[in-house]
């Protein structure tokens, strides 16, 4: 699955439980050993309600307002990126704030090749992308944070344009995505901006 990712830590919570008894060098090994949960979730629903944790409400999101709200968001980036600990996860189970703009980035390039996808061919299917192992094996971790920036704000751009130039009759063309979700292009725009806010709100840059 995809979008939204690094939040939850059911598999750390319950070894932390399991561990609370032992002597501090074990505990502290398996602290260690501790990897961000991998994101089964289902985002499809923030298009029918607003979101709890952020508050973004993607029912309240016209298409024409998605360019301007992706470039505000490409521009709070790189502040966030030049933090002294940009590069540091808070807790060893969550992103931190250099992944999570790793992941943006990527989310602005990869929905901008699905949009072209789907201005190309009508249903087009999408093909499958698993964020969580994207950020293992391209190291988002060990990225340069001021390189990621240039990058993030570049490929807000690109995709800000690239929605800029859909017209009203190319607005219910249709893409599939590989577990079955279908979009139009109108409510994968609304879906996908959300990602983007939601992570700025993860590394405490909203609003
Ligand atoms: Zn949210």
């Amino acid at each position: 699955m995809e979008l939204v990712t690094g939040l939850r830590l059911p598999r750390t919570s319950v070894t932390a439980r399991r561990n609370r008894g032992l002597p501090a060098r074990a505990r502290l090994a398996t602290f260690r050993a501790v990897e961000i949960e991998p994101d089964t979730k289902d985002w499809t629903w923030v298009l029918r309600r607003p979101c709890a944790e952020c508050g973004f409400d993607a029912r309240e999101i016209a298409f024409v307002e998605v360019p301007g709200l992706v470039r505000e968001n490409a521009a709070a980036w790189p502040p966030v990126l030049e933090r002294p600990d940009a590069v540091q996860r808070s807790r060893p189970d969550r992103w931190s704030p250099l992944e999570y703009a790793c992941h943006v980035r990527d989310v602005f390039r990869l929905f901008d090749t699905r949009l072209g996808m789907m201005l190309a061919t009508d249903g087009v299917r999408f093909p499958n992308w698993d964020q969580d192992e994207t950020a293992v094996t391209d190291r988002y971790g060990e990225q340069d944070p001021s390189i990621v920036a240039v990058e993030l704000v570049a490929a807000g751009d690109a995709i800000a344009a690239s929605f800029a130039a859909v017209t009203d009759d190319q607005l219910g063309r249709r893409g599939i995505r590989s577990d079955g979700a279908e979009f139009t292009i109108e409510t994968f725009a609304r879906y996908f901006v959300h990602d983007p806010v939601h992570h700025l709100w993860d590394v405490g840059a909203a609003g």
